[in-house]
């Protein structure tokens, strides 16, 4: 359902990443290509915070193609180009060696030490020199968000974390998408609500938890890739019951 208080959710958003470019700066926004974060680089575009707020996607090696095609629409839409951050060669070839391409699906602690070489290490480095970072997580995505804050304190990377989207729904995501002809990632039109690396993501059913399709083999409360750490934990689950 659209918020009915839709209009100032979009002017809160805004003001959030206004206070981010003058009071944060250097900040950046980590971008997996998603629709959240399709609305926020939509406005930091639009309002010409790209010197302030840079924009970056962590490119693991495993994304979907579609995911990838989202850069060359970014490109096209707002002549911007995304940093890409990629995973260390040497990490990635002694991971494979040892354990597998698809060791992931093992075991949890085989699939976080993928996030860790993939995404991890990767984000630590787009953050460096950063005084704040951005993301799209909203409240209402999953049991392992409920809590979420607009702005947290990230003692893992030393900075402040802002989620501006924390109050937004589903919905009116895409109400702000769609009016204003924001670029997306077709997977999105294919079941995919929440979408990761290929390997480990999956489409949904009707009435499953957004993050449902993301390693979906494993139980709801392992479900976080390991960016997103509050006071020195992963963000913490309220209900483990959906997901
Ligand atoms: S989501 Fe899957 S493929 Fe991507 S880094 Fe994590 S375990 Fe590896």
């Amino acid at each position: 359902m659209i918020s009915e208080n839709f209009e100032l959710l979009v002017a809160g958003t805004r003001a959030t990443l206004q206070r981010v470019a003058n009071e944060f700066s250097p900040a950046a926004l980590a971008s997996s290509l998603a629709a959240e974060d399709m609305v926020l680089t939509d406005m930091i575009l639009r309002a010409k915070l790209q010197d302030r707020i840079a924009i970056f996607t962590l490119e693991t090696g495993r994304l979907h193609a579609e995911t990838l095609a989202v850069l060359d629409r970014i490109k096209e839409t707002y002549a911007y180009e995304l940093a890409l951050y990629r995973p260390e060669e040497q990490a990635v070839n002694a991971y494979v060696n040892q354990h597998g391409l698809n060791a992931f699906y093992d075991s949890v602690d085989l699939r976080k030490e993928c996030c860790r070489i993939r995404k991890v290490e990767p984000l630590n480095r787009a953050l460096q020199g950063k005084r704040a970072w951005i993301t799209g997580q909203r409240r209402a995505q999953s049991s392992t968000r409920a809590e979420l804050l607009l702005q947290e304190r990230d003692d893992a990377h030393d900075m402040i974390k802002f989620n501006p989207l924390v109050d937004w729904s589903e919905d009116d995501v895409w109400h702000y998408i769609r009016s204003n002809n924001v670029p997306y990632n077709a997977l999105h039109d294919r079941g995919y609500p929440s979408i990761g690396c290929e390997p480990c993501t999956r489409a949904i059913q009707p009435g499953e938890d957004v993050r449902a399709g993301r390693w979906w083999w494993e139980n709801p409360e392992s479900k976080e890739c390991g960016l997103h750490v509050v006071d020195g934990k992963l963000v913490r689950i309220k209900s483990a019951t959906s997901a």
